[in-house]
């Protein structure tokens, strides 16, 4: 054998004991053994450095340093999952389902919703080539130095994989490997990590690739997406998925009725306890891709699947104050102090109340014994009052009538379940809140400015709004407190360069409330720049694609405000970027304007979302069901047929990519 083929077996060898362990959890080789032959391999890998390859074993120690993970966006956007609670929302979900399907067969897949963070790994000729986080479903962070790190993470797959396909998952930390980490920090006098989940995603975020390689992770896949994989059902996906060396679990069901998914769901609620990673519920998908794909998205989620989540955990404790906050929008939420608890591994300090109203149903009382449950969401709530515990001379809760800031008379909307307070320039934590959202890292991204500086410059009588910002000097700063030449420097540095933020982020960071980051880079597509904007009314606002009446009636006060207004003027004067950029706007027409398209199937020249993106860069609106308001429908191969009968029943017309590519 000569050096390259010494290499290759050792290699071989190396890849399949590390599958034998870490995926099917079945040693073939001493841990000794293992540790000789990868010390063998780094031996000679270092000697020859020719022959390196970034799949190799000997990578999976880590070593190498991210300083700043990179942004990186999804080729597919990473949905969240609808949430069930009850058998009866599971079996109206399956009733919806079988509705919008028609008269055929549906089955389902039932599998574990494994708690931990998502990713999502792209391989090429069997390769890994990039492990990137959910972030924010349309772009996360760049992880892949340290997901390959993790031994189930095949560098390298087996069998008939297609040549290239993103495949997602969920890295998660077994309870074993949690406990034993926390019993080591214990002893080295460091502060335990609070769960499993938490320890899970905070890793994938070490900068050091060793540390990551010295956690015992493991990744749980779930779901192939690309196209010409060649597969039919979700559950000949998991099948594929097996076979090409990726860890599928095997606790699984295809189900034929949704009596076997309600059997599935009650044994695993009780079973679950027993597994060696956290599960908070059971994922049941539609098996079959083709009804996947004619049942398409809302706006969060696919429709073609819903979680199940097992009944939270559940501890009773004391109410000792209720404490009012104001959020940058005015708006008032209140939260509960509690008597510190211990709740699904964390400890519980305070729980969210979330308005008046709740308040009053429950019949919360301070001093009152409150049971408290956590949920999907990271602030715990107040699920009711034990009756049987309350103190005879309790009084009923009175909601605060005055902000807690500014003391200005709150108000209350109609339709609104929130109390705002309505004194929007004057009351201090809306003031310093607006500033804090402006500067955030979705919004402005203004580095060397952080919410405490603003606390400070607004407490010094520096900014009184955002736009004061950027007329700070390095002299007016340098006098706060902690503020140093160099910080200083850094201040005056990142908000010059904010100038350079695109337009939609920027009409983000105003704060117009319900403009959050989806709504904002909507507007800007549709309106182009802040002028067009700033003059529209409802009625215009109303026909972009998901814009309300709600957000609608918010951007048209916002605009009203004179006070507003010359804000912005003065941003604009200091050369932010309130229009679309040339290069935004070159692939930019209105050729389909007002025209609506529903685009269903497989195509060949473009991809689904590049289809999408056509469509609306050209002005025109892409919506995922069948309706008489639709113009045309995109078909391209494997078109669902009930999309199709539908179509042809409302008589709208059925176009080929080619005469789609030709209107644009
Ligand atoms: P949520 O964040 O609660 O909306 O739930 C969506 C997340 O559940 C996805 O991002 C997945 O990472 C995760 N998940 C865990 N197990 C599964 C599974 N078996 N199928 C699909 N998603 C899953
Ligand atoms: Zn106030």
């Amino acid at each position: 054998m000569n050096i390259e083929e010494q290499i290759n077996s050792l290699r071989a060898q190396l890849r399949e004991h590390n599958y034998n362990y870490y995926v099917l959890d079945n040693p073939t080789i001493s841990d000794y053994n293992f540790d000789m032959q990868l010390k063998e391999l780094q031996a000679l890998e270092e000697k020859n450095p020719e022959f390196y390859d970034a799949s190799s074993p000997t990578l999976r120690v880590g070593g190498e340093v991210t300083k700043n993970f990179k942004t990186v966006a999804h080729e597919q956007r990473m949905y969240s999952l609808e949430n069930s609670y009850s058998k009866e929302d599971l079996t109206d979900w399956e009733k919806r389902v079988q509705k919008i399907l028609g008269d055929i067969e549906v089955e389902f897949t039932c599998e574990l919703k494994y708690d931990g963070a998502s990713i999502n790994l792209t391989y090429e000729d069997g390769r890994l080539i990039k492990a990137v986080t959910r972030g924010d479903g349309f772009q996360g962070d760049d992880v892949t130095t340290n997901i390959k790190t993790i031994r189930s993470v095949p560098l390298q797959l087996k069998g008939d994989y297609p040549s290239k396909f993103d495949i997602r998952g969920e890295i998660v930390l077994p309870f074993e490997g949690f406990v034993k980490m926390n019993q080591e920090r214990i002893e080295n006098g460091e502060e335990p990590y609070m769960n499993p989940r938490n320890t899970a995603s905070g890793s994938l975020k070490l900068q050091d690739s060793a540390q990551v390689a010295q956690r015992p992770l493991d990744c749980l896949l779930y779901g192939i997406v690309g196209q010409n994989t060649g597969i039919e059902s979700q559950w000949q996906m998991l099948e594929k998925a097996r076979q090409w060396g990726f860890k599928v679990p095997s606790i699984a069901k295809l189900c034929k009725s949704t009596d076997d998914v309600l059997d599935f769901v009650e044994q695993w609620d009780i079973d679950r306890h027993k597994l060696p990673y956290e599960t908070d519920g059971v994922v049941i998908k539609v098996n079959s891709l083709q009804q996947q794909e004619e049942l398409g998205y809302t706006a969060k989620a696919p429709r073609w699947a819903m979680a199940y989540k097992f009944r939270a955990e559940q501890v009773s404790t004391i109410l000792n104050e209720i404490t009012y906050q104001v959020g940058r929008t005015g708006a008032i939420t209140p939260v509960a102090n509690l008597q510190p608890v211990l709740l699904a591994g964390t400890t519980v300090k305070r729980a969210s109340l979330h308005n008046a109203d709740q308040i009053e149903k429950l019949d919360i009382r301070v001093g009152d014994t409150v049971f408290v449950e956590k949920g999907g969401e990271i602030i715990p709530k107040i699920v009711g009052v034990d009756f049987t515990q309350r103190n005879v001379n309790s009084n009923p809760t009175k909601y605060i009538s005055e902000c807690p800031e500014c003391e200005t008379e709150l108000v209350r909307q109609d339709g609104d379940a929130k109390h705002y307070c309505p004194n929007e320039y004057g009351c201090p934590t809306q003031i310093t809140g607006r500033i804090q959202h402006f500067i955030s890292r979705k919004a402005m991204d203004i580095e060397g400015l952080g919410s405490e500086t603003v606390e400070l410059l607004f407490k010094g009588g520096l900014i009184t709004n955002y736009a004061d910002l950027y007329t700070l000097s390095k002299e007016q700063v340098l006098p706060l407190e902690r503020m140093a030449e160099k910080s200083a420097e850094n201040l005056v540095a990142g908000v010059a360069a904010s100038k350079n933020i695109p337009f939609e982020r920027v009409l983000f960071a105003l704060g117009i409330r319900y403009v959050g980051e989806t709504v904002a880079k909507k507007l800007a597509k549709a309106y182009k720049n802040i002028d067009a904007l700033m003059v529209a009314n409802i009625l215009d606002l109303t026909a972009v694609d998901e814009i309300g009446e709600r957000i609608a009636q918010s951007v048209v006060e916002f605009f009203e405000n004179p006070k507003n207004i010359e804000i912005v003027n003065r941003l604009k004067s200091y050369g932010l970027q309130f229009s679309l950029s040339d290069e935004q706007l070159q692939n930019q027409t209105d050729a389909l304007k007002g025209k609506s398209f529903v685009v269903s199937g497989v195509f060949e020249k473009v991809s689904r979302n590049e289809l999408k993106k056509l469509i609306e860069d050209n002005g025109g609106k892409v919506s995922s069901s069948i309706s008489s308001k639709t113009s045309y429908v995109v078909a391209g191969d494997k078109m669902g047929p009930s999309k199709r009968t539908k179509a042809e029943d409302l008589g709208i017309a059925i176009i080929t990519e080619d005469d789609f590519l030709a209107m644009v």
